[in-house]
């Protein structure tokens, strides 16, 4: 008997001690393993992940949680042959792998990076800037994230053993959320391969990853108020998970990603001959064949203009009949089998459904394969249908296979429309050279559609595709695709975190965030705050400039050595007419120069560069003879990981001689942690 698959359950690998249920070669047919979940003690996970992953993943920083995902992201690297191995008794080419492991591994990478960059090296995340809640500026509003005590549970699709764990972990683990990952049983063995080469690793802090091989009873029965899961599967699944009394009552968070009848429409500027045209031909085949076609964005519906069914058809056909399927061990195979013998009988099954409103055009299921036994392999050939007028099953049967159905639209309205009778979905494509039909599909297609891709000859070498959820934009979709939303970048690990408005004075709210509010205490210090390094700086240390009157000399030469002499700067006559001048103004960046020159510090030291300004507003035009000064405040203070310097942020206002502000913005430094540097 093969081996039984084990759960990696609060702290050690637990194996069910029945003869549990064979897990099958979809190639073969021979036995990968066996795989049970009776005897897990699935409270006892839940109750570890609380007790020991919550709270040691939340004691780091986000760019410390971001460090240990690039880390896993390497080590996984180094492994990734032993998962291209096992993933080819999937079914899968290693094509289809490169799309599940090298795409997982990927997304880590991607979260890495994101968490690293855009996400401050705290444990909170502010939400949007501050807002004025009283006259005298001492009653102050702002909105943070923060993370759940709780447990991010996963359940999986067969389809993406790895990709799919490795994108709802790396979001959930920025977000301070540990996980417990039920894969679906078919595949179960490489998502447990995964795992065990994380846990191997030691990567991660312990009770942050845990995996559930088998059946998920009593799972969400565990899961309480601050606890959240995320299905993939089918709408059949998730519609017993939603009625889950702990969904329902108990404040469980669910997010869906279901079935979706994805589309892709080609404009009807698009001509066989056009670049266009090959793409979309090349697109809809690529989306057939890639996992044979058991990707939850495939597409599902080719929407062309009447006059185009039959050369699109035509063009199709004759890229699918190039495609070799068989057995993935086969390196000349390009189609490998369904993950199963019971999947198969279900994409049989839709067919015979599409099939009373729509022609087979093109495949045979009894075609010969390249290699393969097809009595053991879960192979199956591409097949294309043409749907007659009226024609309603391409809209509520999904395939989940190798096969797409080509329906016929008669103008924009009418493909929007046909679009729309997917009834929601992750992701669709237009596929034009014209800018206003690209217009026109995308504002139609967007209330229905996660992503929505636009593909023309200009963007063709470097699109990803119209079926590949990346990490930074946003996968998920509304009404029948379950309505969730999944990565998207930051968004992605903010959807795991409680949003909260905290209202409070400007101190208290500086206490709270950690970072410098308007109207806080300053600390004026007698040393220059450039002077030092992030070790020594406080939040709140300020430096008040000295003062400067800006003259018309001023302005002149600003203009002729920059060469900006905008009427407004140069012209007294026209810049008296501006009704917002009245008169010869100063330029905002000459402002904001002088105030450079104001508040610098200018001999080495540990400010190390200036690498922008956020959120520069010129508030009061500057005049002639108006006598302008700086206050420079430390704002927010994030030493960066692996480097010997960190980000100070700087709140800079500029003040005129009646002490109303002109310029206001955030000055961004780089500054060495300690100084003079440990090595000098
Ligand atoms: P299922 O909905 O059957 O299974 C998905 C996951 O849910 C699996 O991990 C499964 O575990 C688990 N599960 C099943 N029943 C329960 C339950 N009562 N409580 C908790 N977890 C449960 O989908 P499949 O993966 O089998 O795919 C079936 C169909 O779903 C496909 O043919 C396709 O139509 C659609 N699908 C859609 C996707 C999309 O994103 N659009 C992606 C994948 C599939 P186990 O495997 O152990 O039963």
């Amino acid at each position: 008997m093969s081996p039984m698959l084990e759960s990696y359950a609060a702290g050690r690998w637990f194996r069910a001690a029945d003869e549990g249920e064979p897990l099958l070669d979809a190639a073969t047919g021979e036995e990968v393993a066996r795989i049970s979940s009776h005897g897990l003690d699935v409270a006892a996970m839940v109750a570890h992940a609380r007790q020991a992953g919550g709270p040691a993943l939340r004691a780091l920083t986000f760019h410390e949680r971001a460090a240990l995902l690039k880390a896993l992201a390497k080590h996984l690297l180094t492994r990734k042959d032993e998962l291209y191995a096992l993933s080819v008794r999937t079914g899968a080419t290693s094509r289809d792998t490169m799309v599940d492991v090298d795409g997982g591994i990927g997304t880590l990478f991607s979260y890495a990076s994101k968490g690293a960059r855009e996400l401050p090296n705290d444990t909170i995340v502010l939400d949007g800037s501050l807002e004025r809640l009283g006259k005298g500026g001492t009653f102050v509003g702002q909105h943070i994230y923060a993370s759940r005590p709780g447990v991010a549970v996963q359940i999986n699709a067969f389809n993406f053993p790895v990709w799919g764990m490795l994108e709802k972990l790396a979001p959930a683990f920025l977000a301070g959320l540990p996980t417990i990952v039920k894969p679906a049983s078919q595949t179960a063995y490489l998502t447990e391969l995964a795992v065990r080469q994380i846990i191997e690793s030691q990567i991660l802090p312990e009770g942050t990853l845990q995996l559930l091989a088998g059946g998920a009873s009593g799972l969400l029965d565990a899961l309480t108020i601050q606890d959240s899961v995320a299905f993939t599967g089918s709408a059949h699944t998730a519609g017993i998970l939603r009625r889950h009394p702990n969904v329902l009552d108990g404040g469980v968070v669910l997010g869906v990603e279901a079935d979706s009848l994805n589309c892709s429409i080609l404009g009807p500027d698009v001509q066989p001959g056009d670049p266009e045209f090959d793409l979309f031909i090349k697109g809809v085949a690529t989306e057939m064949t890639v996992k044979a076609g058991q990707k939850c964005t495939a597409i599902r519906r080719v929407l062309v203009p009447e006059p185009m069914a039959d050369p699109v058809i035509e063009a199709l056909s004759a890229r699918l009949a190039k495609v070799t399927v068989g057995d993935p061990r086969n390196p000349d195979v390009r189609m490998g089998a369904l993950a199963s013998l019971g999947q198969r009988d279900e994409v049989t099954k839709a067919v015979e459904a599409l099939r009373s409103s729509a022609e087979i055009v093109f495949g045979d299921q009894n075609a010969t394969l390249l290699d393969g036994d097809p009595e053991r392999g879960a192979f199956m050939t591409p097949l294309v249908l043409h749907a007659r007028p009226g024609a309603t099953e391409p809209h509520d049967v999904e395939p989940f296979g190798p096969v797409s159905t080509v329906l016929t639209y008669d103008g924009l309205d009418s493909a929007i429309a046909l679009a729309a009778r997917g009834k929601g979905s992750l992701a669709a494509s237009v596929v034009t050279h014209d800018p206003d039909v690209a217009r026109t599909i995308v504002l139609g297609l967007a209330p229905w559609h996660g992503r929505v891709l636009v593909l023309d000859r200009d963007d063709a070498q470097e699109s990803t595709g119209h079926g590949s959820p990346l990490p930074v934009l946003v996968h998920g979709g509304p009404g029948r695709a379950g309505g969730g939303e999944e990565l998207g970048g930051i968004r992605g690990v903010l959807h795991h975190m409680q949003r909260t408005a905290v209202q409070a004075s400007p101190d208290q709210l500086t206490a709270v965030t950690g970072r410098w509010t308007t109207g806080s205490k300053h600390l004026p210090s007698d040393v220059h705050p450039f002077r030092k390094s992030l070790a020594d700086l406080r939040i709140g240390d300020t430096i008040t400039s000295a003062t400067r009157t800006v003259t018309l000399d001023d302005i002149e030469h600003f203009a002729d050595f920059t060469g900006d002499t905008f009427y407004a700067h140069t012209d007294a006559e026209a810049a008296a007419r501006n009704p917002l001048f009245g008169g010869i103004v100063a330029h905002g960046y000459l402002v904001v120069s002088l105030a450079a020159g104001l508040f610098v510090d200018p001999a080495p030291g540990p400010v190390l560069a200036n690498f922008g300004v956020d959120g520069l507003r010129f508030v009061t035009p500057v005049k002639a003879g108006d006598t302008i000064q700086v206050t420079l405040t430390v704002k927010q203070i994030t030493p960066r990981t692996n480097a010997d310097y960190g980000e100070v942020r700087w709140d800079a206002v500029v003040t005129n001689q009646e002490a109303q502000p002109v310029a206001t913005y955030d000055v961004l430094t780089l500054v060495a942690k300690t100084w003079p540097a440990s090595d000098s």
